[in-house]
């Protein structure tokens, strides 16, 4: 059988893809809400065709004599699709069409309990989705612990075990660290008028280096990327007038976007022209918007130019109050506003609870009161009520389970690669502070982002810095920033 075969119909499954990704990026950004009904339909069907011809005999007659290849592509293409393939075929018809049942019912009932702070209501629907997550793994019995079988969707061959060292690490360093940092500091007090941060954002993806023809920004509640197809990159971010978070989401959205849109074009329309995993690919959000964005370098080039933006707010702030400011240890409630300290500790907390909920010892409905009691333990804070706990995150309610972990392992691969980067290219802060970010784009292109899926995570890290997951380099950058 020709490979060429095979990345035609991939390419066509590809097309399906970007269409739902547009379908999607409209629904979030500029339907008009009564347009939801319509596009649940849409989405719906769009979804069923492109995994019924995904999971058909025909894609599996393709792979066959694949195996072997000796371009490397294409050898990369052929496992790619197997491990999807052989995924998708696992779970039978009617489990995954009750999945996606339930989650629209579920988030849909989430929406309205997290606004009445009411987790009762939203209880029954989260046991059904625990039971649904249990039924799924047994569709896997061949991969090592139930967890397992989640983790390795988001992040091909990781291990709970191996999350769980990390973790315990992590841990061991973060909750005293926390305890004896955590004084605050001054916050910045407003008004940051919404159109002087849009202006602001401009001028930081400007220098970043986007380019408008092939990039836009909008605003939603919640921010993220996407990319419908080549020379397509769209952000959101979601800007307020009492802060400045707005620009740590624009560059945290703008490295999501840079990845995706620095992928070889040669792999365009097929499953390795997208990045490697969720937790690369936090790391690239997590290294433009802390390691780059809160670095003191990007100040000393960028405050000058935020400062007159805002007069009034800013005025009287010099640089190091305000690099203090947006760096400072508070530890609170919500895992989206968390700091760079904190925010590991949101994401432990709900690792340990989805494995106890998913392995029975933590019953759904005990679960407000085993999240506030481990919220008061790891970060010292009372939670008033369930929409400020248990019930901030959307995750669960559409059945994402082993996918938080993704977020605080991009924190930690985030430092990993950063390492690399500047023992390549040397003193990175003297290039922030010109304005000059080029370098860093070019390099984190060539050694991470041009090869799209072609590698999977693990080997990948390994090609880059010649490690495994390793958290000491994260700690030591936090250490030295906060210690
Ligand atoms: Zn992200």
């Amino acid at each position: 059988m020709s490979v060429t075969r095979l990345k035609e119909t991939l390419a066509e499954l590809s097309d399906l893809h970007h269409a739902e990704t547009i379908a999607d990026w409209d629904a979030r950004v500029s339907m008009p809400p009564e347009g939801a009904e319509a596009r649940a339909h849409v989405v719906a069907t769009l979804t069923r065709i492109t995994h019924e011809r995904f999971i058909s005999d025909e894609v599996g007659e393709l792979l066959d004599g694949l195996d072997g290849l000796e371009d490397e592509t294409d050898a990369a293409l052929v496992r790619l699709t197997r491990r999807e393939w052989e995924r998708a075929r696992r779970v039978p018809g009617e489990l995954a069409a009750e999945m996606a049942r339930t989650a629209g019912v579920a988030v849909a009932a989430w929406d309205k309990a997290k606004a009445a702070s009411d987790f009762a209501t939203f209880a029954p629907h989260l046991e059904r989705q625990v039971e649904l997550k249990r039924r799924y793994v047994e569709c896997f019995p061949e991969i090592g612990t139930a967890y397992d079988v989640l983790l390795d969707e988001y992040e091909e061959g990781m291990t709970t075990s191996e999350v769980q060292s990390v973790f315990d690490r992590l841990k061991e360093v973060l909750v005293p660290l926390i305890a004896s940092r955590a004084d605050g500091g001054a916050r910045l007090e407003g008004p940051f008028p919404v159109d002087r941060q849009q202006q602001a954002s401009r001028l930081v993806l400007d220098s970043f280096g986007w380019d408008p023809a092939k990039w836009r920004i909008d605003e939603t509640p919640h921010p993220f990327a996407s990319k419908p197809g080549l020379g397509d990159i769209r952000l959101t971010t979601h800007t307020g007038p009492g802060d400045l978070t707005s620009l740590f989401s624009t560059m945290h959205e703008f490295g999501h976007g840079v990845y995706e849109f620095d992928v070889d074009e040669r792999l365009a329309r097929s499953p390795l022209g997208r990045g490697t995993s969720s937790a690369i690919h936090e790391s690239q959000s997590r290294m433009w918007e802390n390691l780059v964005g809160r670095s003191r370098g990007f100040w000393r080039w960028f405050y000058p130019q935020l400062q007159p933006l805002f007069p009034e707010a800013l005025g009287g702030v010099d640089e190091d109050e305000f690099v203090r400011a947006v760096s400072a240890i508070r530890p609170g409630l919500i895992r989206g506003d968390a700091d760079e300290a904190t925010y590991g500790l949101h994401i432990i907390l709900r690792f340990e609870l989805e494995q106890e909920l998913l392995a029975g010892t933590v019953a759904v409905r005990d679960l407000p009161e085993a999240w506030n009691a481990r919220m008061k333990h790891y970060l010292g804070v009372d939670v008033p009520d369930d929409a400020h706990g248990v019930l901030q995150d959307m995750h669960w309610s559409v059945g994402l389970f082993g996918y938080f972990p993704t977020y605080q392992l991009g924190n930690v691969v985030s430092v990993q690669i950063w390492e690399v980067a500047r023992r390549d290219l040397g003193d990175l802060d003297e290039q922030f502070a010109r304005g000059e970010f080029g370098q860093l784009r070019e390099w984190l292109r060539e050694h991470v982002y041009r090869h799209g899926s072609v590698y999977p995570p693990r080997e990948l890290l390994q090609r880059v810095t010649g490690s495994a997951l390793d958290p000491e380099p994260y700690l030591h950058y936090l250490q030295t920033k906060f210690g």
